[in-house]
């Protein structure tokens, strides 16, 4: 008999997979119980350090190591009671089709398949949800980064003024200069650092008391840059701030791109969803102008990660920035049956099934159960302001246009110094009792708590607790003294500082 991997008894991971679904299905149900977080204690942590395995235990002891040492010590973002950074809250369904979607194991490259037509048609009703013409280049990928890169990919090889795919940037003639506001997410930064453009080219420009791009300070900017030689080529948008969710004026940013002739880019990471709720719309007027708009669906659409998204309004100049041909890559073209070949709109050409979890969820919910529960989530951080305005001792820290609520303990008589010691000691208490999850950040170099609630569990109560939480917390660090205890930090990337 041949070498297989498949199983010797199809029964056993039949088991193994009605567990698994049964296990998850348990664990979502019951996460309204469970602490928030939990530190992983030293035995799951040694395990999780053990050498190569050599000799095999087979898929149900595989599975049980999974269940005792990985699965409760999650970074705690499906919780209703989860808010920090900017992270997704994952659909049910959404997470079984990632299942199916590695059970039919397609690259979603080119070549007729079905898995190719509909990521085509979850690109189609995401231009329809978001106002886009059905003719505009679309993508999706592993996230609002990566769309970024791609976007702005787009932006220097149409305005650089050089053949960049034959030259590189060293064929540029003149130095290019882009422009976002100070408030921008680093993932902007690191776009324009590996596409060789330098990070100082970015000019970061400075934002109103609603931390919106002053657009006086953007046009004089540009002006003064081309006066001194420099090439500006394009304005990166916010449409939603990671810090505090501030939607820039995408109207005037428009009005003034096409009159220097710019690229407009959009960081719509999670407010570009905001445009399914009606009331949104005025604050997001001019997003369907844009050259190319970057948006997560593992976000506020609360599917698992990962699945972001890419539209670029000249579908061709994409094409131009990405499509190659190659020998061994023929077959997909010659097939004679028409599919779109994703790898020629991006960087990858392996690509995962991301849109089946899309489609079915969306197919799931209808576009107006989305739109219910992102305005429900609008609400709820509208209230929690309006709480934190009541509270004798809470101060809110920036306006609440969308979902992210800035605020912080604050009593009198405290510096700025110990202010600050005492609302990090604040956010360790909340992390370690497992109540909450929430972040923090600075705003005009303060330190604030942040919510950012793109959670579609979280009730109006849940809320609650947590302002009784941190006034509770902050009372009595006050009483006993503020200052000493150590941060535990919480879970996740490295610089837990650093909004995401
Ligand atoms: C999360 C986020 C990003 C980065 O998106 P990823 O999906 O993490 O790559 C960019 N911009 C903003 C405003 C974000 O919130």
């Amino acid at each position: 008999l041949a070498l297989t991997l498949d199983p010797a008894d199809w029964a056993e991971i039949r088991a193994v997979g009605h567990r698994m679904v049964d296990d998850i299905v348990d664990v979502l149900e019951g996460l309204r119980d469970q602490p928030v977080w939990r530190p992983v204690p030293d035995e799951a942590r040694e395990r999780l350090r053990q050498p190569l395995p050599t000799e095999a235990i087979g898929p149900a002891a595989a599975y049980d190591e999974y269940r005792r040492y990985v699965q409760p010590y999650a970074r705690g973002n499906n919780h209703p009671r989860f808010w920090g950074w900017v992270n997704g809250s994952a659909l049910p369904l959404g997470i079984l089709a990632d299942l199916l979607a590695s059970s039919m194991n397609p690259s979603v490259a080119a070549f007729e398949n079905a898995a190719s037509l509909v990521e085509e048609q979850v690109l189609g009703w995401l231009k329809e949800m978001l106002g886009f013409p059905t003719n505009v280049g679309a993508l999706l990928t592993s996230g609002c980064s990566m769309s970024t890169i791609i976007g702005l990919a787009v932006a220097r090889n149409v305005h650089a003024g050089a053949d960049i795919r034959r030259l590189g940037v060293a064929g540029i003639p003149r130095r290019l200069a882009l422009y976002a506001s100070t408030e921008a997410h680093a993932s902007v930064e690191k776009a324009v650092e590996l596409l060789g453009i330098g990070r100082e080219s970015l000019r970061r420009i400075p934002v109103d008391t609603d931390y919106r791009i002053d657009l006086g300070e953007l046009e004089r900017h540009i002006v003064a840059d081309r006066r001194a030689g420099l090439r500006p080529i394009a304005v990166v948008a916010n449409a939603g701030t990671v810090n505090t969710g501030a939607i820039d004026d995408l109207d005037g940013i428009a009005t003034m791109c096409s009159e220097h002739g710019l690229w407009m880019h959009v960081d719509g990471a999670f407010g570009a969803l905001a445009w399914l709720v009606a009331g949104m719309r005025p604050s997001l007027a001019g997003l369907q102008r844009a050259d190319s708009l970057a948006f997560d669906l593992h976000k506020w659409l609360y599917l698992p990660y990962d699945v972001g998204c890419v539209f670029v309004a000249d579908q061709a100049s994409q094409r131009a920035t990405f499509a190659k041909s190659s020998d061994y890559l023929n077959l997909m073209e010659r097939s004679g049956r028409p599919a779109t070949n994703f790898g020629d709109l991006g960087i990858e050409l392996s690509r995962r099934f991301r849109a089946l979890k899309v489609w079915l969820c969306l197919k799931e919910h209808g576009v107006d159960g989305f739109a219910r529960q992102i305005a429900q989530n609008i609400a709820q951080a509208r209230r929690l302001g309006e709480r934190i305005d009541e509270a004798e001792h809470l101060r809110l820290m920036a306006p609440v246009g969308l979902n992210v609520v800035c605020f912080r303990f604050e009593v009198e008589g405290l510096d700025e110094e110990k202010l600050e010691g005492l609302n990090e000691q604040i956010l360790s208490e909340i992390w370690s009792s497992g109540l909450a999850g929430l972040s923090d950040t600075r705003l005009r170099g303060r330190f604030v708590l942040r919510v950012a609630n793109t959670n579609h569990r979280t009730r109006g109560e849940d809320f609650e607790l947590l302002v009784e939480a941190v006034e509770r917390i902050g009372t009595d660090l006050v009483r006993g003294g503020a200052g000493g205890a150590t941060r535990i930090p919480p879970p996740g990337q490295e610089g837990a500082r650093r909004s995401s």
